[in-house]
């Protein structure tokens, strides 16, 4: 595996309001890729004092969004799970922190796209966590693979399962480098013509990545796992289960609402809730 650096460009736009009167012809389809059981004390972290304190599980959708730009082809964000756990809950993974999936048959991320998987460009990833990733084990291994710079650092196969084996490159977004458009300090023009934009949302993992996508049908937030539902947007509380660092997710789901009550009329997307 090649890891290599992806190139930004600053970007010329000074503001979302600017950005969104420039949307591109980019288009979002989701797919459900299977399904998972969480907690919901820990999906709302309980030592937040507006936690709701609800407890029991539920069972979400593992997704994958399919991205069409009629100008710069086909991109996904994240890839959700691969056909492996339509048979085997484990995904074939035998390390100590396996995860258990739930899969429909044919509902893994190849089977969905069909021919518009060897088509793609480019597959970005929120993070490396096993539901956002397996995915992969599906797409042809010389499509490039996108992450936050820290997820590949963090990432320990051996724990959780080698979900990256054979693909060609990888490479690292730095947000160092990267533009800042109030109220995001470091946010990226992915595609150079603003069309899909990452912002980086550390917390849930280092790297960790929410996106926009600015298409003619107007703006959509997709937060992946800054919020794993709907409830921790209306809640104002960031979950704390799977999630590294508790306060630095909390700060980055306080920055994604405050974007969200700017923009009241953009369709927000939580990582774990359908559109
Ligand atoms: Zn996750």
């Amino acid at each position: 595996m090649k890891i290599k650096n992806y190139q930004l460009k600053r970007s010329s736009y000074e503001s979302w309001e600017t950005i969104f009167n420039n949307p591109a012809p980019i288009e979002v389809q989701t797919y459900q890729t299977g399904s998972v059981l969480i907690e919901l004390d820990g999906t709302f972290n309980p030592n937040h004092l507006k936690s709701p304190r609800i407890y029991g599980t539920v069972e979400v959708p593992i997704l994958s969004h399919f991205l069409s730009h009629k100008k710069l082809g086909n991109f996904l964000l994240d890839a959700g799970l691969d056909k492996s756990y339509y048979l085997d809950p484990y995904g074939g993974v035998e390390t100590p922190q396996k995860e258990e999936y739930i899969q429909d048959k044919n509902q893994n991320i190849g089977y969905q796209l069909g021919d518009n998987a060897s088509k793609l460009k480019a597959v970005f990833l929120s993070h490396m966590h096993p539901d956002h990733i397996a995915g992969i084990r599906d797409l042809p291994k010389d499509i490039p693979v996108i992450v936050g710079k820290g997820e590949i650092e963090d990432y320990e196969p051996d724990l959780y399962g080698d979900f990256l084996k054979d693909v060609e490159t990888v490479c690292e977004i730095d947000f160092q480098d990267s533009d800042t458009i109030s109220p995001f300090s470091k946010c990226a023009d992915l595609l150079g013509d603003g069309s899909l934009w990452a912002i980086s949302t550390p917390g849930h993992t280092r790297g960790h990545m929410s996106f926009i996508v600015n298409g003619l049908m107007g703006p959509k937030l997709l937060t992946m796992d800054v919020a794993f539902i709907q409830e921790n947007i209306s809640y104002g509380v960031a979950p704390s289960d799977y999630t590294l660092n508790v306060e630095e997710a909390q700060r980055s789901l306080d920055m994604l609402i405050q974007f969200i009550r700017l923009f009241r009329g953009i369709e927000v997307t939580a990582g774990h809730a359908f559109p």
